[in-house]
């Protein structure tokens, strides 16, 4: 049911307001293509350099809020986004593209991650230092300043909440850039905090494309990027951010599941389909590699194909689909791109993907590809849809030395019965979250999460873990 366009702004000195140009651009339902969800401000450099100025002139006043009064803020809009899970479900299915139950699960974790954050306002704790004489030694912890946050479309409400929580947590002002194509959603997050009594000026939203990213991490008032989205551009946004600024990045992955001989082949089955196919193959944890060992690979890609062929590909919004569209058409062609890639460089499709997919959004189907040498394009690039290069292997050795020879190091499963094998690939792969017989997606909201090589910087890890608050906090030494 279409309800017609919601119109987007952006937040800027406690206002709701359009691009100062007023040019405007529209996101599509990627499942229906002709229905334009909304309408968002095209903002440019002059929206941002505003938006700076203000969060920078103004943050003071939150930052000097007591800890509990700014964790009792982001607990209120915790309760505001849980009572509202199921609209902003439905929201985030028009505007992305996923399932309903991948929604669902989305706008369930938001306001816990909220709650998680908000305690951490009270737990920024320093440290005292053994020192000689009378004199103290402490260390301060204190906000850094303005955050850059800027986020990707694959988790639109997640991983913002995720970046604003604990940066508001901490005191800082925050300057938020959603995707462009996921204005709506973000939207929803920033009204919720501003409901909840976060004050206008500690915190901004800027609507737009890349040229807003640009233009915000350039900011000589920014005093940290945290950043989710491609290697590419995370790669760019650190070669321009200056060293006294402390980067967060988040990156892309080619994500590797290794099922030895020993596995449980229908489970390993199970986990594949979840790990490839779940949100359409567009997770920075999905399954792009399966490294399997030549006495099972045939036992188990018959069991993979006959997931893939069960896929049902649709509207997210119907109850039968189990994956939705992909979230544009750049992603669609990007898919296409790659079937061309794959059949050029020899690999054999197992599973029939032309003229089976619904018309009328981004729809494609599940592709699995057989014969794929470890340094092909297919094994080595990140994909980011429902496509999987199936490589074979003839050792424990030799798939540790597949999984690893990538520039990547986001995500890595093995299947086995054996412990010691497991224990043993852990310490072996270059990956920064291992699984063991579990899907390489799907991670806990209280773990340590970031990736190894080119998949995350490696000073600060986001999610929980000691690194966590330390990003959106400085430190001082004190002598008394
Ligand atoms: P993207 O890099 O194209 O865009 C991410 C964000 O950066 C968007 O808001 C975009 O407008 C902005 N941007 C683009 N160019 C910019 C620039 N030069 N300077 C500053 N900002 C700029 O990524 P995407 O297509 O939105 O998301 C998919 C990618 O995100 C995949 O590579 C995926 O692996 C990655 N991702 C990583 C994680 C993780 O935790 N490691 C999680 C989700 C997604």
């Amino acid at each position: 049911m279409s309800t017609g366009p919601i119109a987007a702004f952006n937040f800027v000195g406690g206002d709701w307001v359009g691009a100062a140009s007023g040019r405007t651009y529209q996101r599509e339902n990627p499942a229906r293509v002709d229905e334009v969800v909304v309408t968002a401000p095209d903002s440019d450099a002059g929206d941002v350099a505003q938006a700076v100025q203000h969060v920078a002139d103004g943050y003071h006043e939150w930052a000097d809020r007591a800890p509990e009064a700014r964790a009792d803020v982001i607990l209120r809009a915790a309760d505001l986004l849980a009572a509202r899970a199921e609209d902003l479900a439905v929201e985030l299915v028009r505007e992305e593209g996923k399932t309903l139950a991948e929604a669902r699960v989305e706008t369930r974790r938001t306001p816990q991650n909220l709650r998680m954050y908000a305690g951490e306002a009270l737990r920024l704790f320093g440290e005292t230092i053994p020192s000689s004489g009378d004199g103290l030694v402490l260390t301060l912890r204190q906000s850094v300043g303005v955050v850059a946050a800027i986020t990707p479309w694959n988790f639109p409400l997640n991983i913002p909440s995720r970046k604003l929580a604990p940066a508001l947590a901490a005191g800082n002002g925050v300057v938020f850039k959603p995707s462009e194509l996921t204005p709506l959603v973000g939207q929803r997050l920033v009204e919720a905090l501003i409901e909840a009594g976060v004050p206008g000026a500690a915190l901004a939203l800027v609507h737009g494309h890349a040229d807003v990213g640009k233009a915000l991490v350039s900011d000589p008032r920014v005093g940290a990027v945290t950043f989710t989205g491609s290697t590419a551009v995370g790669e760019a946004i650190h070669a321009n951010v200056p060293p006294w600024v402390r980067t967060q990045l988040e990156m892309g992955g080619k994500n590797a599941l290794v099922v030895l001989d020993d596995a449980d082949l229908d489970l390993a089955a199970e986990i594949v389909a979840k790990g490839a196919f779940g949100l359409a193959g567009q997770a920075c944890t999905g399954t792009s590699r399966v490294v399997v060992h030549e006495s099972v690979a045939n036992g188990l890609l018959d069991r993979i194909m006959e997931r893939a062929r069960g896929t049902v590909v649709g509207d997210g919004l119907s109850a039968e689909v189990t994956m939705g569209p992909l979230a544009s058409l750049a992603q669609q062609e990007k898919y296409q791109t790659y079937l061309e890639v794959a059949a050029d460089e020899g690999a054999r499709l197992e599973t029939p993907t032309h003229g089976s997919a619904p018309e009328g959004g981004y729809f494609v189907r599940p592709a699995v590809f057989s014969g794929v040498h470890p340094g092909q394009r297919l094994a080595q690039e990140e994909v980011f849809s429902p496509i999987l290069a199936y490589l074979t292997v003839a050792s424990y050795e030799e798939a540790v030395e597949v999984v690893n020879g990538t520039g990547y190091g986001l995500s890595a499963g093995v299947v086995t019965n054996r412990l010691d094998t497991a224990l043993r690939f852990a310490r072996d792969v270059d990956a920064g979250v291992v699984k063991v017989n579990q899907p390489t997606t799907g991670v806990a909201m209280n773990a340590p999460f970031g990736g190894l090589k080119r998949s995350s910087t490696q000073t600060f890890k986001e999610q929980a873990g000691p690194t966590m608050m330390q990003f959106y906090t400085q430190e001082k030494t004190v002598y008394v």
